[in-house]
């Protein structure tokens, strides 16, 4: 080797270190991994206002910049542009972005129709000549700030303090989910005239434990949140209910607390208090059950003729305030929300309507318990039996068997617990058995409008 080239030889290898140096160093700074955007939610729609969550995230050197925009007729309007100045060099940047954003896309000077709400977000990586990653979310999606059209058929509904009622009324086809609105609690009514799409009908209740006057109104909101709402001329009967004072003893208690020792948590010992559980706790939560498993009904009638009442003599009646007391203390508050019914012992409990079965188990207070759909909304309960003889999926025919009576789950003697139930709300169980009140309250709300019963 000649003495000229030894300094370039050098040269060379300082270089050659300094570029593999420079790649250690840089690699990871030439990262590949784009962010990732999720919205919540990922409309379809947009009404006048929208709330969406937005979340960026970036698994790599951190995010660079996020952008949101609404997009109609090549007219971009940006609603959100964040960017993240970091020093280029310093190893992690911002990971997460979280932001609540809102369309208002007529403030924005949107129009109605089709529009492209646009997310983009780019991370601080040196990929495409330091442009970094990109990744992008783009939603077509359709303006609409027009509320659904809601005209009321009915005209007087009278309606009893924990009892039922029916409206009917004519709702625009752009609506997604309409019915009927009693103070805060939501029914939801159905469109069951295949010949007349735009008519609806829907079950609501008047909860035994609502304040006086609640509003009472129909609703109905399309795909893009937009809400109508229309006034019903409700007429409500106010009743009292009875209070009864119960006053437990040892061997009420000895004879019903040890069927829930199992069911109750470790920290609640001993019978008394195993009582005070099932009375308050396990009835709640058997309450909420109920009201879930009716949350299943058929978007039609699926009974016609008026409710069978079930045989046996009224032991107690729906609504009883019921105060309990033991060793002359008052220990808990129930209240009844069915009546009780007493024959003769295993005598068959039949279905007082055609339904569907949709539940058929042990339920702690109510014990064996059949839940049956008659469609619409409206179901009916049938609990301490001592035998069930159908199965959840089950259609049943008006007065076809269901099991035999018995004392299980909170019961000492042998009865019936028959309870009714209009969008999952207990409602008293008489009206349903009289044909007056059929007559008046369900089938004149039907003729009033033009329509048939639905089938
Ligand atoms: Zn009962």
């Amino acid at each position: 080797m000649s003495s000229k080239a030894r300094p370039f030889l050098i040269v060379l290898v300082v270089l050659v270190v300094l570029i593999a140096a420079a790649v250690v160093v840089l690699w990871p700074y030439f990262e590949s991994q784009a962010p990732q955007i999720t919205l919540n939610p990922a409309p379809s729609h947009l009404g006048r206002e929208n709330s969406l969550e937005l979340q960026v995230s970036d698994q790599g050197l951190g995010l660079a910049s996020v952008k949101v925009a609404l997009i109609q007729q090549g007219r971009e309007k940006v609603i959100l542009q964040q960017d993240f100045p970091a020093s280029r060099l310093q190893s992690q940047g911002q990971a997460e972005f979280k932001q609540k954003i809102t369309l208002e896309p007529l403030k924005i000077g949107l129009t109605q129709g089709q529009a492209t709400l646009l997310v983009e977000a780019r991370d601080r990586s040196f990929n495409r000549f330091l442009h970094g990653n990109q990744a992008s979310l783009e939603l077509n999606l359709t303006i609409d700030t027009v509320p659904p059209r809601l005209g009321v058929l009915s005209r007087n509904i009278y309606l009893n303090r924990g009892g039922s009622a029916l409206a009917v009324y004519q709702v625009s086809q752009d609506s997604k989910d309409h019915g009927v609105m009693v103070g805060s609690q939501v029914f939801r009514g159905h469109n069951p005239w295949p010949d007349k799409p735009d008519y609806a009908a829907c079950y609501f209740a008047y909860a035994d434990d609502l304040e006086k006057d609640a509003p009472i109104k129909a609703w109905a909101r399309d795909q893009a949140g937009n809400q109508a709402q229309a006034g019903l001329n409700v007429h409500l009967r106010w009743k009292q209910y009875r209070t009864d004072k119960i006053n437990l003893s040892d061997n009420l208690i000895q004879a019903l607390a040890p069927r829930f020792m199992a069911m109750a948590p470790p920290e609640v010992q001993g019978e008394v208090a195993v009582f005070m559980w099932v009375n308050t706790k396990l009835r709640d939560l058997n309450h909420e059950k109920i009201a879930a498993v009716c949350l299943s009904s058929q978007p039609r009638e699926l009974w016609q003729e008026t409710f069978i009442r079930p045989l046996g003599k009224p032991m107690s009646g729906f609504g009883d305030r019921r105060i309990y007391f033991y060793k002359g203390e008052e220990v808990s508050r129930a209240v009844h929300r069915g009546v009780d019914l007493a024959d003769v012992a295993n005598s068959p409990i039949n279905a007082v309507a055609a339904g569907k079965v949709i539940f058929a188990e042990m339920l702690g207070i109510y014990g064996n318990c059949v839940i049956l759909d008659h469609g619409m909304g409206v179901h009916s309960l049938y609990g301490h039996l001592s035998t069930l003889e159908v199965k959840p999926g089950e259609d049943v025919k008006r007065n076809q068997k269901l099991g035999a009576s018995g004392a299980t789950g909170l019961a000492l003697g042998d009865h019936l617990h028959f309870s009714v139930l209009v969008g999952g709300v207990f409602v008293n169980p008489t009206e349903w058995w009289d044909p007056h009140w059929i007559a008046d309250n369900l089938e004149l709300r039907y003729k009033e409008a033009g329509v048939k019963r639905p089938q």
